[in-house]
C-alpha cells in the first residue's frame, strides 16, 4: 500500500506543478463548471466535441493540488476518447474513487492505467470530491446541462 502511496504523492505532484491541457480550449463546443465548496476548488472544463469523440479538452481554474492534477489526468485520458467510452471511464474512476460500485461493476481501478493511481486518495476521505470534481464537470459538459456542478 506505500508503494501506491508514493505513487500517488508523485503523480499528484508532478500534475500540480505541470497540469496538462491548463489552458482556454478556443474553439470548445462543450463548457461546464464545477465547484467544491468543502476545499475551494473552482474548475471550468472546455471540450471540443465532434462526430462523438472528444477531440480535445482543456481546463482552467483554481484549487488544491488533487483537484488539479486530477484534472490534469482527465483531460489527458479523454482526449481522443469517444463520449460513450468518456462516460463508461467516469463510472470507473467514480466507482473506484468513492468505493461505490455505480453503474461501473467493480471498484478496483483496474484497466484504468495511469488513473489508477488516483484509487490512493481514498485514505484521505476529505480530498475524495478534490479528486471527483474534474470527472462531475466532465459529465456536466458532455450532458450539456449548463448548470455550474457543485460536490454539495
Ligand atoms: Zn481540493
Amino acid at each position: 500500500m506505500s508503494e501506491l502511496r508514493d505513487l500517488y504523492q508523485q503523480v499528484i505532484l508532478d500534475h500540480n506543478k505541470k497540469p496538462r491541457n491548463f489552458r482556454v480550449l478556443a474553439g470548445a463546443n462543450r463548457t461546464a463548471e464545477g465547484y467544491n465548496p468543502l476545499c475551494g476548488d473552482e474548475i471550468t472544463l472546455y471540450l471540443s466535441v465532434e462526430d462523438g469523440v472528444i477531440k480535445d479538452a482543456a481546463f482552467q481554474g483554481k484549487g488544491c493540488a488533487i483537484s488539479k492534477a486530477s484534472a490534469s489526468m482527465m483531460t489527458d485520458g479523454v482526449i481522443g476518447k469517444p463520449v460513450d467510452e468518456a462516460e463508461a471511464l467516469f463510472h470507473r474512476v467514480h466507482a473506484m474513487l468513492t468505493g461505490d460500485v455505480g453503474a461501473s461493476g467493480n471498484t478496483s481501478g483496474d484497466g484504468l492505467g495511469k488513473l489508477a493511481v488516483f484509487g490512493g486518495v481514498r485514505e484521505f476521505p476529505s480530498r475524495i470530491k478534490c479528486a471527483t470534481l474534474p470527472w462531475h464537470t466532465l459529465r456536466a459538459a458532455l450532458s450539456g446541462a449548463g448548470e455550474p456542478v457543485s460536490t454539495e
